[in-house]
C-alpha cells in the first residue's frame, strides 16, 4: 500500500461510514506526481473534488504529516479536462442535486438556550415540510451553527425521499450567470422550481445583486405556491440585509425568522466533548473547560484545535495534558492576547461581581476585594500578555513576587475549591468572547 492509500484507510477511521462511502472510497492517489511536500488526489467530479478540498484536506495533511513527519500541502483534482468536462455534463443535465453533508445531522448538534429557538423551528420544519413555517429564515454570526442545522433538515428530507436542493447564495447567483451566459434560463427555472425543498445558504450575499433576486423572488413564489419547503440563513436579520427588494425583505419574514447566538459555556463544553467523541479525542475534564474559555464564540474553532492537539500529541508521541493543550494553542491565544488590556479584564469582573475597578486595584482587605482581585489577577495573567512586574504596578502590589506568590496562592486554590474554579472560567469565557 502506498502512503495515500495508507491516508485514506486512516481518514475512513476517522469519519462516519456514509461519508466515506459518499465522498473518500473513490479518491486515487497519484504516487507518480506527489511530491514529498505535495499529495495529489484525484477525485471523480467537480462537486466531490470541491467538498473533499475544502472539508477535509486538512485532516488528509495532518495524517500525512503523522505519517511523514513533513507537513504537505493537499490537492485534490479530476484526472483530465476531457474527463472534467463530461462531469459537468452530466451534472448540469441532472436536473436536480443537493450537496449535503452527511455528518451534519440533529445528533450530532448540541442545543443550549443559545441556539434552542432555531434548533427547534429547523427541526419543526423538518417534521411538517412546507407548512408548519415557511420559509424559515435563520440568522446569526459566522460559526454559530446555521449551516449545521440547515444541513440537518436536508438530510432528514432526502432521507424521507425528497429532492433536496442544497446551495449557497453564491452557487445560485454563479449557476444563474452561467445559465444566462447558455442562454439556458428555462433549465435554471425548471431545476429551482421542480424541487421539494430549497435551502440556501447565507442569502445576505443576494445584496444589491439585483437579476438574481428578480429570478429568485419568482422561484420563491412557486415554491411557496405549491408548498414546497425554503429555508434560508443569513447573518443578519433580514430587515438589517441591505440591498435587498423590499417584496423580498417582507416575505423572508412570512414564515418563521429565528436567531442563533453564540454559545454559552455549557453548550461550548458539549460541542467539545461531542466533537471529541467524533474525532476520537480523549481530553480531561479540565482540557475541556479550558479550550471552552479560550475559544471564541466561533465553533468551528473547535474542530481545528482538536486536530491540530491530535496531530502533535501523536507526532511528539505525548500525552495531551493541561499544560501541552496551553502550549500547543499558544499561537492561537496570541492573537487574543494582544487586543485584551487589564484595564477591560478588571472592569469585567467588577461589574460581574459588583465591586468598583478602584477597590479591586485597591490595597483592601476585605474578603470580597481579595476575592476579586485575585480573579482579576489571574486572568490578566492568562489572557493577556504583560509581566510579573506590570501587573504589580497595576494592582498596586509591592513588587512581582507578591505577583507570584498569588499566582500560587490562586493556581491552589483552582485545585481544591471547585466554585472559585468555575468562577474563573465563566469570566475568563465572558471577557474572551465580549
Ligand atoms: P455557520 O453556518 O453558522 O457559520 P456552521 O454550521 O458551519 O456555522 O458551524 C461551524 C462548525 O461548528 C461546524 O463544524 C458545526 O458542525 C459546528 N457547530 C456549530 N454549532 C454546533 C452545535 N451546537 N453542536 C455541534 N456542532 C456545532
Ligand atoms: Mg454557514
Amino acid at each position: 500500500m502506498n502512503i495515500g492509500q495508507e491516508v485514506i484507510q486512516q481518514l475512513k477511521e476517522e469519519i462516519t461510514e456514509s461519508e466515506y462511502n459518499r465522498y473518500i472510497k473513490q479518491l486515487i492517489y497519484d504516487a507518480k506526481k506527489s511530491t514529498s511536500d505535495l499529495a495529489i488526489f484525484y477525485a471523480s467530479n467537480a462537486l466531490v473534488q470541491n467538498w473533499i478540498q475544502s472539508k477535509y484536506s486538512e485532516k488528509i495533511s495532518h495524517l500525512f504529516e503523522i505519517n511523514n513527519g513533513s507537513k504537505v500541502s493537499v490537492r485534490i483534482t479530476q484526472k483530465n479536462s476531457t474527463e472534467r468536462r463530461k462531469t459537468i455534463k452530466k451534472i448540469e443535465k441532472k436536473t436536480s442535486h443537493s450537496l449535503l453533508n452527511p455528518s451534519q445531522i440533529f445528533d450530532n448538534f448540541m442545543v443550549g438556550g443559545s441556539n434552542q429557538f432555531a434548533y427547534s423551528a429547523v427541526k419543526s420544519v423538518s417534521e411538517n415540510a412546507g407548512t408548519k413555517y415557511n420559509p424559515l429564515f435563520i440568522y446569526g454570526g459566522v460559526g454559530l451553527g446555521k449551516t449545521h442545522l440547515m444541513q440537518s433538515a436536508g438530510n432528514v428530507f432526502e432521507n424521507q425521499g425528497k429532492n433536496v436542493i442544497y446551495t449557497t447564495s453564491e452557487q445560485l447567483l454563479n449557476d444563474f450567470i452561467r445559465h444566462i451566459r447558455n442562454k439556458t434560463m428555462e433549465k435554471f427555472q425548471e431545476k429551482y422550481r421542480k424541487c421539494d425543498v430549497l435551502l440556501i445558504d447565507d442569502i445576505q450575499f443576494l445584496s444589491g445583486k439585483e437579476g438574481i433576486q428578480e429570478e429568485f423572488f419568482h422561484t420563491f413564489e412557486a415554491l411557496r405556491g405549491d408548498g414546497k419547503q425554503i429555508i434560508m440563513t443569513a447573518d443578519k436579520h433580514p430587515k438589517k440585509i441591505g440591498g435587498l427588494q423590499e417584496r423580498l425583505q417582507s416575505r423572508f419574514e412570512w414564515g418563521l425568522v429565528a436567531d442563533i447566538q453564540p454559545p454559552e459555556l455549557e453548550t461550548k463544553i458539549a460541542i467539545i466533548k461531542s466533537k471529541c467523541e467524533i474525532n476520537k479525542v480523549k481530553l480531561s475534564s479540565d482540557i475541556i473547560n479550558y479550550i471552552a474559555t479560550v475559544i471564541d464564540n466561533n465553533v468551528r474553532e473547535i474542530e481545528g484545535i482538536l486536530s491540530r492537539l491530535q496531530a502533535y500529541s501523536q507526532l511528539m508521541h505525548i500525552d495531551i495534558d493541561l499544560d501541552f493543550t496551553k502550549n500547543a494553542l499558544k499561537d492561537q491565544l496570541q492573537e487574543k492576547k494582544k487586543n485584551l488590556s487589564m484595564e477591560s479584564i478588571t472592569n469585567i469582573v467588577s461589574k460581574d461581581l459588583n465591586i468598583k475597578p478602584s477597590e479591586i486595584r485597591s490595597k483592601g482587605r476585605s474578603k470580597n476585594l481579595v476575592y476579586a482581585r485575585r480573579i482579576a489577577i489571574y486572568i490578566c495573567r492568562e489572557l493577556t500578555q504583560n509581566t510579573m512586574p506590570q501587573l504589580a504596578q497595576y494592582f498596586g502590589m509591592k513588587d512581582h513576587t507578591a505577583i507570584s506568590h498569588t499566582i500560587k496562592k490562586i493556581n491552589s486554590l483552582i485545585q481544591t475549591d471547585e466554585d472559585f474554579k468555575t468562577k474563573i472560567e465563566e469570566l475568563s469565557n465572558k471577557i474572551t468572547s465580549s
